[in-house]
């Protein structure tokens, strides 16, 4: 088998993993013989560098080959898809001459489990180390390590990676035993406690190398000794676990591990699926919802009790139809509205409509005015989410107006006449990679709930 047929298997197995946002997007190519240039050749995606910076990725899987059976994924043991197997020389060869064309700022490696973790945990390792100490490679390296591996190599990993990731796939041990009985929810947390130790320590010792570095040569910054970050991800649908439970183990793991980012990817239908995956792919909806509830987590002050309330429309699982935040406000009504005069940010963050951005500024020009109407046009929020939960010097809801009944309706999309599909999902199952889930249309959204003003 040639490089490039290797590439294209490879890096089509790797395209579920969800870490790189923005991958799913449908991009324009020339090979049909059509056009000139390519804008998504084989394996190359984009990601988010930890400084902000959007930079194309090489990403693709050193084999497919694995050891393991996770239902949900298409390169389990027992699935009958086509195999391939990169040396880690010639990933290394692929990622330089990438860069080298300027295609790619950086490489992201995954892979199939082949003869025990701890020597596919090598393999990956190897790629990284060659680049980085043969040749010296600069560029951005995201690995996704293998929970069941010795702590040192995951360790190793992080020591030539700018971002390691492990995945916890879902979110409870009963869901693990169901659908992928050799992984162990106990051990990946485990091995995430060694990682943010690491982290935590390498920052230490970067601190002290940059003031070292000052007294010698000033302004100078100190390398990066260690990652400087580690995310995951869960598959959405493949068990039973409802949003609520889903949320409560991102949450666990932001606070107890310091995660950078918690990915969610809803399983998709993949072809000769396993029979005890559901027969219905989840709404992609799902998703999204949960992307925007995680946003809130981080940055708005939520907490998981508060958006899957019992009390909330389906107990245990956020509205599809509308957002989370104003999910929420609609069954919190006596709380608004609040003047966005007098506030503090807490409350401000509440506001359906009303994003972090939007906040600091109506702090700021709350300081010189009173924030009017126009002032609320001018910032580019979604006036008609707004306006029923606040009041401005110039803008007073009628309380009658938070009390409707039909405040909801106005924001839920109109009802759709269901099809019937028999057919569709009788191949259902999910695809995944232990560390490589679902590519789905709704990455566009993720990327919009991730940037997005709720
Ligand atoms: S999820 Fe990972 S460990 Fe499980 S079958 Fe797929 S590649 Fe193997």
């Amino acid at each position: 088998m040639d490089q490039d047929q290797k590439l294209s298997i490879l890096a089509d197995a790797a395209k579920y993993d969800a870490s790189c946002a923005s991958s799913g997007a449908k991009r324009r190519d020339s090979r049909s013989g059509a056009g000139v240039g390519s804008a998504g050749g084989a394996g190359i995606c984009h990601s988010y560098t930890p400084d902000g910076r959007c930079v194309s990725l090489l990403k693709v899987l050193l084999t497919n080959v694995c050891l393991y059976d996770c239902h949900y994924c298409i390169n389990r043991r027992s699935s009958e898809v086509q195999r391939a197997r990169f040396t880690p020389e010639e990933v290394v060869d692929l990622t330089l001459s990438f860069y080298k064309r300027n295609y790619i700022e950086g490489l992201f490696l995954s892979s199939g489990i082949v003869r025990s973790a701890d020597y596919t945990m090598e393999m990956v390792i190897e790629v990284a180390r060659q680049l980085r100490d043969v040749h010296d490679f600069r560029g951005y390296i995201h690995l996704k390590t293998i929970p069941e591996a010795s702590q040192e190599l995951i360790e190793l990993a992080g020591k030539y990676a700018d971002r390691i990731s492990i995945n916890i796939e879902l979110p409870s041990q009963e869901g693990l035993d169901r659908f992928a009985p050799e992984k162990n929810l106990e051990r990946t947390q485990d091995a995430m406690g060694g990682i943010r130790q690491r982290i935590v320590e390498g920052r230490s010792e970067r601190k002290a190398g940059r003031a070292a570095s000052t007294r010698t040569a000033r302004g100078r910054q100190a390398p990066a000794v260690y990652a400087n970050g580690q995310s995951t991800q869960m598959i959405v649908g493949a068990d039973r676990s409802d949003d609520a439970a889903i949320l409560q183990r991102a949450d666990h793991l932001y606070r107890g591990y310091e995660l950078r980012r918690v990915y969610y990817s809803a399983f998709s239908p993949i072809p000769s699926s396993s029979t005890i995956l559901p027969s219905k792919a989840p709404p992609l909806v799902r998703e999204h919802r949960l992307y925007q509830a995680d946003w809130l987590l981080r940055f708005y002050g939520f907490d998981v009790g508060e958006l899957t309330a019992a009390d909330s429309l389906d107990g245990g699982h956020l509205d599809l139809d509308i957002d989370p935040k104003l999910a929420w406000a609609l069954r919190h009504r006596q709380l608004f509205p609040i003047d966005l005069n007098r506030a503090d940010r807490e409350s401000l963050l509440r506001v359906p409509g009303l994003g972090v951005r939007s906040v600091q500024r109506i702090l700021q020009l709350r300081r010189w005015q009173a924030v009017r109407y126009e002032d609320l046009r001018k910032l580019r929020v979604s006036l008609e989410k707004v306006l029923p939960f606040v009041i401005v010097a110039d803008h007073h809801p009628a309380r009658q107006g938070l009390d409707d009944e039909n405040l909801r309706a106005r924001f839920a999309p109109p009802p759709e006449q269901l099809e019937f599909d028999f057919g569709r999902h009788n191949a259902a199952a999910g695809a995944a990679l232990h560390h490589a889930p679902q590519a789905t249309e709704l990455k566009q959204a993720r990327v919009s709930a991730h940037s997005g003003e709720l």
